[in-house]
């Protein structure tokens, strides 16, 4: 199908800058495996500093305000994060959407921002535990899809990210069958909003306690084109096998 594997740290609220050496060991792995694109979506604290450090990941941002400046106290602008180093930004992640409420409107409206502003952007959907016990995951997280879905969207700025929500460091991860379900009536219902052909060049990648161990399982199903990965990137050395299998 030709998609190139993405392969993406999120670190969170962690990392100072003693950790900088971590980001260029990663950097170095993904230099050494153009295959796969590697990024690691840090802090903004440690965006600029990252993004001097040479190596083959991208520096990304983990979430960006919906307006261009304003009255907005501890926010940054989409332009802010791309002027500090940052050329692709997460929105959307469950963290924020339980955390700071934000809606899939205001998800839509970020990632527009975030576009705007010259980021790619990686667009986070996934189901609670509640809505996975209770059947039909696929609808629920399908509708939360286009409901977050920007205008315009497209291949080449963004790519979707489906976490369930009861797999986020926990170190549960759904079956393998449950995966490939979810990630085939993702791309089915973007197909239904953007075209099959766009659909099909979109990048769909799984989160959620994805680490050294899983990492080939999951990417190897048809419709994982790689991963969004949290407490497994934080040094080079577990971030390594998931590069590895991608
Ligand atoms: C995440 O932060 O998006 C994530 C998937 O975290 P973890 O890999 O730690 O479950």
């Amino acid at each position: 199908m030709g998609r190139r594997k993405l392969v993406v740290g999120n670190w969170k609220m962690n990392g100072l800058r003693a950790q900088l050496p971590e980001v260029e060991a990663i950097g170095a792995l993904a230099a050494e495996r153009p295959v796969v694109e590697v990024g690691l979506c840090l802090p903004a604290t440690l965006i600029m500093a990252a993004s001097q450090v040479k190596g083959g990941a991208f520096v990304g941002a983990q979430d960006c305000h919906m307006k261009d400046n304003g009255a907005h106290t501890g926010c940054l602008s989409a332009a802010m994060l791309a002027e500090a180093g940052a050329s692709w930004t997460i929105v959307g992640h469950s963290e924020r959407r339980q955390d700071q409420g934000e809606t899939d409107a205001d998800i839509a409206a970020k990632a527009l921002a975030a576009r705007a502003a010259g980021l790619k952007v990686i667009l986070c959907v996934g189901e609670s535990l509640d809505v996975r016990d209770a059947g039909g995951a696929e609808d629920v997280v399908s509708a939360q899809l286009l409901a977050s879905l920007p205008e315009g969207a497209a291949a080449d700025w963004l790519a979707i990210a489906y976490e369930p929500i009861w797999a986020i460091g926990t170190g549960r991860i759904p079956t393998m069958e449950a995966v490939e379900a979810m990630h085939k009536a993702l791309r089915a219902a973007l197909a239904s909003r953007i075209g099959a052909g766009e659909a099909n060049a979109m990048r769909i990648l799984y989160g959620g306690s994805m680490n050294g161990e899983n990492a080939a399982e999951l990417m190897a199903i048809e419709d994982v084109d790689g991963g969004l990965v949290g407490g497994a990137s934080l040094t080079a050395t577990k971030f390594a096998p998931v590069i590895a299998a991608a």
